[in-house]
């Protein structure tokens, strides 16, 4: 058996093969790219491989239309769906890609088991929701990538704005993914300095907002598909925490029940990630405003979950809750 980590990617688009691109040169986890599109993963897997010996790396990649070759994945990222287009918002995406993830989530589980998953299609406080739902598997193994992408937009403005490396700065942000995500400026740090020191007070709302808009300032700037080396560089460093049992802390998007208040939701809050997946959710004290922001946030997501699981039949072994 080899000692190197199995990492299948579903969605061989601009997300999925722009995360393989980077955890490929990791050298670190074979890699497993799954599309729908005929030829696509395969040619996609091949360009990656023939790049290892300009990298030095020895990262195994194939592509395939069918699960059987992704059994045994230690993670499976799921980026298949949909991309938003100019106009379009998470809630039209969530019919969509609905169908998709609960397809693919039944093969992946039917053939990884034990694995991780790490969903990134959008609406993704949704997605992740149903493929928990879907897959049945128990809550630390189901988790969303958004905030570690929201932080570094947050972190990019603040840098920009402070003239600063990206290095020194921290970002924290909580809630539902973009649009009605909360930025806590309290615990955005510049070498341990939080920025409401060093901005005032107008600075840190425009930079905030422009962070909670920054997935549509892309779309708007494309206008044929969404941001994709920054979320595929936020899943390398997901995948990382898991694969490498790094014990980070970062946001990411995880089942609550009664953290910060808010029970039986996906939502984004600070985690330990580790082998086990989610191995701890972080409750941090709120001000009354934060708190607001966060269950008016949380209200958002529900509404989203509520209209799609009216809508979509879950055959998954949790259609309880
Ligand atoms: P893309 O269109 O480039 O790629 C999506 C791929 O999914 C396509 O290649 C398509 O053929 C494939 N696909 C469709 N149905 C499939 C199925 N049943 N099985 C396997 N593959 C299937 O889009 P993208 O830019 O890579 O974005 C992918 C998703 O990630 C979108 O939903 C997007 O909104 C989301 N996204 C999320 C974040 C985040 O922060 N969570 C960031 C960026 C993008």
């Amino acid at each position: 058996m080899s000692a190197r980590k199995k990492v299948t990617i579903v969605g061989a688009g601009n997300v999925g093969s722009t995360t393989a691109l980077r955890l490929a040169d990791r050298d670190y986890a074979d890699i497993v790219l799954v599309d729908v599109v005929e030829g696509l993963p395969q040619g996609k897997a091949l360009d990656l491989l023939e790049a290892g010996p300009i990298r030095g790396v020895d990262t195994r990649l194939s592509g395939v239309e069918d699960y059987e070759a992704t059994a045994g994945s230690d993670l499976v990222i799921i980026t298949s769906g949909m991309a938003r287009r100019p106009g379009m918002s998470r809630d039209d995406l969530v019919a969509q890609n609905a169908g998709i993830i609960l397809t693919v989530v039944e093969q992946v589980a039917r053939y990884s088991p034990d694995t991780i998953l790490l969903m990134v299609s959008n609406p993704l406080d949704a997605m992740v929701h149903l493929a928990y739902r879907a897959s049945g598997f128990p809550k630390n193994r189901v988790l969303g990538m958004a905030g570690v992408l929201d932080a570094a937009r947050f972190r990019t403005f603040i840098a920009m704005e402070l003239n600063v490396s990206v290095e020194d700065v921290q970002g924290f942000v909580l809630g539902g993914h973009a649009d009605s995500m909360v930025p806590l400026a309290r615990y955005t740090t510049v070498a341990g300095i939080p920025i409401t020191e060093l901005l005032p007070a107008h600075r840190i709302e425009a930079l905030c907002k422009r962070t909670a808009a920054g997935g549509t300032e892309i779309v708007d700037l494309l206008k044929t598909g969404s941001a994709f080396y920054a979320p595929g560089t936020a899943v390398a460093a997901m995948a990382d925490a898991i694969l490498l049992d790094k014990k980070r802390i970062v946001p990411a998007t995880v089942y609550l029940q009664g953290e910060y208040g808010i029970d039986d939701l996906f939502i984004g809050v600070p985690v330990k990630l580790g082998a086990t997946g989610v191995e701890q959710i972080i409750e941090v004290k709120l001000t009354p405003d934060e708190d607001r922001a966060l269950k008016r946030s949380a209200g958002m997501v529900r509404e989203l979950v509520d209209t799609m699981f009216s809508r979509v039949n879950v055959d998954g072994k949790r259609a309880d809750h």
